[in-house]
């Protein structure tokens, strides 16, 4: 007989966490110089989960020294690929038997439902897996020369990276961003985001027992514009990569200019679009990836497809079902297993949901499904919203909104339905509805996006994000991230000349 296995009681478990708030420098918990905290609140219920040091300047220095420090001993930096292989495989194996406490971290934080947020670490894990396998074939290059002289092109590690992560998916982001850097041998100052920072607080010590010498991950908790700032203007950064809000991102930008030249890797969001054409193969399964993919994680997903551009002759269609499987979803307590969607991660994320929401009203399109309805208090719950007859110079149409908010746009041809994919200052994913694989391809090639999926048959699952490698366009942000060129990216390339 096949019996399930007993459902943990995850709200017994939470009530036993003691979360560690002190910053992990050097290979040790740190008692930080610094009498300002910080509150983290659970977003389902308004209450506090753990009060944080408010790290700054001094915290952010002894953390990127002591980074330096490991990397120029080089008991990481200059271990051979399979020795720094065998370590991180460890680490993996660590966060694995972790991975529950992990979890409930972030969902006691930013409200992803406990249901979602294991199979999502797990998922990170995974990645960091993969990125691992990749280690020791990052093959080099000799570049024909002269006959006696041996001219290679050789990758190094840049050294010490910095890293400074967002609250949608705490300690998704965090093990995504380390596992390149650390693969090739660079040293990590993780800087998590102020709204969920206690899973990322773990990932230290979790290295650490897997073995990883003292100083090569560091974690520092701390506000954005102390902690992040300080660390993105630091001068002995040498790379610095970061997923988070165009706005800060632009920052970053500054800093680097006004600091030491560091090399950046941002990724900013995105105002991705559906483009559902008349011969789509399935509109059932197209509705059902579409509503499946805003209201994930209540749609606090940069990749998240926000803009439904449909062909006139299928706009009905797609709209009546859009509605019905929208409607139909339920929030409930993150805690609870069967939950599939929580509340936003912050009152100040609602607060800019709600905002966009009625700018989207005000500026004339149709609010068909408004999630400010059956949505349950207390707690930052914003359900699935609808706007139909959204013009592409709409607010709502051209900013991250980062909520579970689709907008609706008809177009009548090919040629339209690029220019409304294109018109925005975004460009990280599209996906492209059509049986027609001929114009799927070309449209792969005018669409302006990191990434382009044209489903001409039936949805083959979800693609595997740990294959591809992709830059996004735009103010979606700048450099590479995922597969072989994503860890590239954390290298430098040397010329070496031997002349025997
Ligand atoms: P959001 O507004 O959705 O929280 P942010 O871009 O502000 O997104 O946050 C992403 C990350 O950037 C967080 O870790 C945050 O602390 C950090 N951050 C915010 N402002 C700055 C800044 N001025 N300098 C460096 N890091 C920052």
């Amino acid at each position: 007989m096949n019996e399930s296995p007993p459902t943990m009681d995850w709200s017994a478990r939470a009530e036993r966490l003691r979360p560690e708030v002190l910053p992990w420098i050097g290979g040790m918990r740190v008692t930080p110089d610094c009498d300002a905290q910080f509150s983290s609140l659970n977003p389902a219920t308004g209450g506090m989960v753990a009060e944080l040091p408010a790290c700054g300047e001094r915290e952010i220095d002894a953390a990127v020294a002591a980074a330096r420090r490991a990397f120029v001993r080089g008991d990481w930096s200059r271990l051979s690929p399979r020795e720094r292989m065998r370590r991180l495989y460890a680490f993996a194996e660590a966060l694995d038997r972790r991975a529950d406490e992990l979890a409930l971290l972030d969902t006691l934080e930013m409200g992803m439902p406990i249901g979602l947020a294991g199979p999502d670490l797990r998922g990170a894990i995974d990645i960091l897996r993969a990125t691992v396998e990749a280690a020791d074939k990052l093959i080099d290059e000799v570049i024909p020369n002269h006959p006696s002289t041996l001219l290679l092109n050789v990758h190094e590690p840049v050294g010490v990276v910095a890293a400074i992560t967002p609250w949608n998916f705490p300690a998704y982001i965090a093990i995504t961003k380390i596992a390149p850097a650390l693969a090739v041998g660079n040293s990590v100052v993780l800087k998590p985001s102020e709204i969920a920072s206690l899973s990322c607080l773990l990932l230290g010590e979790i290295a650490a027992e897997a073995g990883i010498p003292e100083g090569v991950l560091n974690v520092v908790p701390g506000l954005g514009q102390e902690a992040g700032a300080a660390l993105a203007r630091h001068r002995d950064v040498d790379l610095l990569t970061f997923t988070g809000s165009t706005v800060t991102g632009r920052r970053l930008l500054e800093y680097a200019g006004q600091s030491n030249m560091k090399r950046l890797i941002l990724e900013c969001g995105g105002k991705s679009p559906h483009l559902v054409f008349d011969d789509v193969a399935d509109l059932d399964a197209a509705a059902d990836a579409i509503v499946a993919g805003i209201t994930f994680n209540s749609g606090q997903v940069c990749v998240a497809g926000s803009r439904v551009l449909v062909h006139r002759a299928v706009r009905a269609d797609l709209l009546g079902r859009l509605l019905e499987r929208a409607s139909a979803i339920r929030a409930g307590n993150p805690l609870a297993e069967s939950t599939s969607f929580g509340p936003l991660a912050s009152a100040a994320h609602f607060a800019r949901v709600q905002e966009y929401v009625a700018s989207g009203a005000a500026e004339g399109a149709a609010l068909v499904l408004d999630g400010a309805q059956a949505r349950p208090a207390p707690g930052c719950y914003w359900m699935p919203t609808v706007f139909d007859g959204v013009r592409p110079d709409m607010r709502i149409a051209r900013e991250e909104i980062f909520g579970p908010v689709l907008g609706v746009t008809p177009f009548e041809d090919e040629d339209e339905a690029l220019r409304l994919a294109n018109a925005t200052d975004y460009g990280l994913v599209a996906t492209v509805w059509t049986r027609d694989a001929g114009r799927g391809l070309r449209l792969s090639r005018g669409i302006r996006a990191g990434s382009v999926s044209i489903i001409a048959g039936p949805v083959a699952g979800t693609v595997d994000a740990t294959a591809g490698a992709f830059e996004p366009h735009g103010q979606s942000g700048t450099g590479v991230e995922g597969g072989l060129a994503g860890m590239r990216a954390f290298t430098r390339r040397k010329a070496v000349a031997l002349s025997a």
